[in-house]
This record gives C-alpha cells, structure tokens and sequence, in this order.
C-alpha cells in the first residue's frame, strides 16, 4: 500500500481542527509548508565519475521561530516525505514547547553504499546548494535517519565558509567537538523513556515491571530507549535493524545484543533468540511495541493483527491514518510521534542555546532538564486528552495547533 505521508499529516491536523473547533483560515495555512526547495548535488566519486544526488530542504512554518529539524540520507526520501516531516516539526516543536518552526531537509541515497570521502563530499554539497536559506536565525538542521554528529561537522564547516557566519548553532546533533550538547545523542530515546514513565504513571496504561517491550529500528533512538526502558525493569523482547529482526519471549540482554551487532554487522543469528522479519516484530504478543524506525509500518494492512497495549511512536510518522481509527476501536494507546520522539529536538534547543550564549551544561543537567520539560509537555497534552475525551495524536496536535496559531496571530 503507498501511502502519502504529507496526506496523512493533514488528514491528522483536521482531525484535532474539528475536534477543538481550531480557527479554520489558520489551520488551512498550517497544512502547507511556507516553502521547499529540491537541489541537485553533484559530487564526485572515488572512481572519478561524477555522480548526481537530489537534495530537499522544507520550511514548514516559522512562527514560533526559526525552522529547524534534521536531514535524513535515505533512498526513499521524496518531497513528499520531506515536506510531512517538516510539517510534523513544526508541532513536535511546539507540543515539547520549544522556540522553533518546523524544516526537515534530505537526501536520496543510500549511505551505506558511499565511502566516508564521498559521503563527506555529498554532504558539503548539499550545503553549499542551501546555506543562503539557513542559519541559526533562520532555519536550523540536525541528524535524522543515517545522519550523525560526523555529518553535522562537516555541514558546519561548510556552512561557515559559504556564508562567513562563524556561529555553531547554525546546526544541532553535533559531536561534542565541534560544538555539540552532553546528552543530545541520548535525548530522543531516554525523553521516550521519560513519557512512556508518566504513561505508567498516569495509569493510562496498565504496564507492570516485567511487561514486554518489542522495538523497530536498531539506530541511535531505539539503542538508547532499550537501555533505559530495561533500567525501569521492563523486558525488551525483540529488536530489529533493516536486514531483520531477533526475539526471545524471555527478553534480551541489551549489551549482549549489542556486542553481536558490533561482531557480526546485524542483528540476525544472535544466540539465545529467533529471527523474525520486521514486519513478525510488530504483530508479536507484547504489552508495548515501539516502532524507532521509518513511517507507516503500521497500516490498514497489519493494524487488527497488533496486539501490544500500548504504542510509542519513536519513528516520525509511523502509523498511518487508517491504522489509527482501527487502534482507536481497539482501544490501543498511542503516544504519537510529536510527543514521544520530542526529546531530541529539545535537547537540540539546548545545543542551540548554549552555542549562543557561549555556555556548556553538564549531561545530568542537561538530562534533567530534559526530563521536566517533557514530563510538562506529556501533562499538557494529556490534559487536553481528557478534555476532549480524545486520542493523545489528536491531543497533542491541539495542544500545538494552540500554540502555533497564537503565534501567527501575534
Ligand atoms: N531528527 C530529529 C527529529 O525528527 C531531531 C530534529 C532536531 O533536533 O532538529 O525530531
């Protein structure tokens, strides 16, 4: 099934519209990005030819301050995809109560098939096509899918040359360095952690320790959302990466997992537990299922076959409108995407922050505070959740939709 993610980020925003009656003028406004821009990077390959790569950039709204959200290197991005995961920036940003808009940039290739020489080249690149549309007071990228703190590096030095602005907070995500934040690498998965906390807490949820816990995705969000998740006492059952999954009902050993990864180069064949696909790991009998990896894996298609209690949507995008009204009827709790996975644009802001002001704040500080500011985020939203007597996606899109249109109306 081809499902259109920039459809399914308008279909939810009019959803929460209607439900909370939101101005309709605004909410028509808030449902197209103010622009994009598609570039193409030529970059030169290591056996001499030249190679043309297609780049995006999306700036979806900037009322509440400069774009800002990361740029993902993958051979499925499309503009459509950018511009949705701009337009779910923009309310991620504002139910985590950040002062940024919403961008989202990307590459089509596969990362994996380019040598650190021509993925350095390629992502000097791609700045040099779009360094006159960003900057710290305009439009502000970070890492997403397959793109790190190494890339951010590599951006910032190119941006600095082009535009001789020598400010590091022109991006976010970067290694400790070049400029970035103690704790950011953690933020996206351990803030998962923090809400997922009050979710148990809250008793939206009945979530005993020991209740089973499957995981998409094997990057950096889901590896630090396992180990904190399992901290709590909670059994992380399966795992996966893109070549497959591993499950052993009696939970895994993270660091174990972990070693096999590094070893053998993927998750398959770990001792102790069995292969799956990743389309087995979604519909396993668990109490949680946190999708960390890419959108729509959750469809019309498998919905009815999922049977964890409760979703935490790591991965931006993850379910798609049909599978939504079907986990509604089920009576499926889904933490959506713009809460769950805000920690590390949060944290992002905190980078951001601190590359402003000259400051460095410690990783306990920077997780504390990282922790209060979510945790508020989750009341917020889960307040207007028994208000509406709704779902926490269309809670959530309230919540933003709120806050975004008082600043356009400002
Ligand atoms: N790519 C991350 C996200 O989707 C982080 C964005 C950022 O830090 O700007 O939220």
């Amino acid at each position: 099934m081809n499902i259109n993610p920039f459809e399914t980020a308008k279909a939810q925003l009019e959803q929460a519209a209607q439900i909370a009656k939101l101005d309709a003028n605004k909410v028509e406004q808030l449902k197209f990005p103010d622009r994009y821009v598609e570039v193409s990077i030529p970059v030169m390959m290591d056996n001499g030819q030249q190679k043309i790569f297609t780049g995006f950039r999306s700036q979806h709204n900037n009322a509440r301050g400069p774009y800002k959200g990361g740029i993902r290197y993958h051979q499925q991005v499309n503009l459509d995809e950018v511009r949705a995961l701009s337009f779910w920036m923009s309310f991620k940003n504002a139910v985590v109560n950040v002062p940024f808009g919403g961008g989202k940039g990307g590459i089509i290739v596969n990362p994996k098939e380019l040598s650190v020489g021509e993925l350095e080249r390629l992502s000097r690149g791609y700045i040099k096509k779009i360094y006159p549309i960003i900057g710290p007071e305009m439009d502000v990228p970070a890492p997403d899918v397959n793109t790190t703190g190494q890339i951010m590096g590599w951006m910032l030095d190119e941006y600095q040359k082009c535009s001789f602005n020598s400010s590091m907070a022109t991006f976010t995500g970067k290694s400790l360095g070049s400029g970035g934040s103690q704790g950011r690498e953690e933020a996206t998965g351990f803030g998962g952690v923090y809400v997922f906390e009050d979710v148990v807490k809250s008793k939206v949820v009945d979530l005993p320790a020991g209740s089973k816990v499957a995981i998409q995705g094997f990057g950096n969000v889901s590896t630090f959302f396992a180990q904190a998740v399992e901290k709590l006492g909670y059994k992380v059952v399966a795992l996966s990466d893109s070549k497959g999954g591993i499950y052993n009902a009696e939970g895994l050993s993270y660091d174990a997992v972990l070693a096999h990864k590094k070893s053998a180069g993927a998750l398959k064949d770990f001792s102790g537990a069995k292969n799956i696909s990743n389309a087995e790991l979604l519909e396993l009998p668990v109490d949680v299922l946190v999708p960390a990896a890419l959108e729509n894996v959750l469809t019309g298609d498998n919905a009815e076959k999922i049977k964890a209690k409760l979703i935490v949507e790591m991965a931006n995008g993850p379910t798609s409108g049909e599978a939504d009204a079907i986990f509604e009827k089920k009576g499926i709790v889904v933490i959506p995407d713009i809460l769950a996975n805000s920690g590390g644009v949060c944290v992002s802001y905190y980078e951001w922050y601190q590359n402003m002001k000259h400051e460095s704040w410690s990783k306990e500080q920077v997780l504390n505070k990282l922790s209060t500011q979510i945790k508020q985020a989750f009341a917020d939203v889960h307040e207007r959740q028994k208000k509406y007597k709704t779902s926490f996606r269309s809670a959530a899109y309230i919540l933003a939709a709120e806050r975004i249109i008082d600043a356009m109306a400002a």
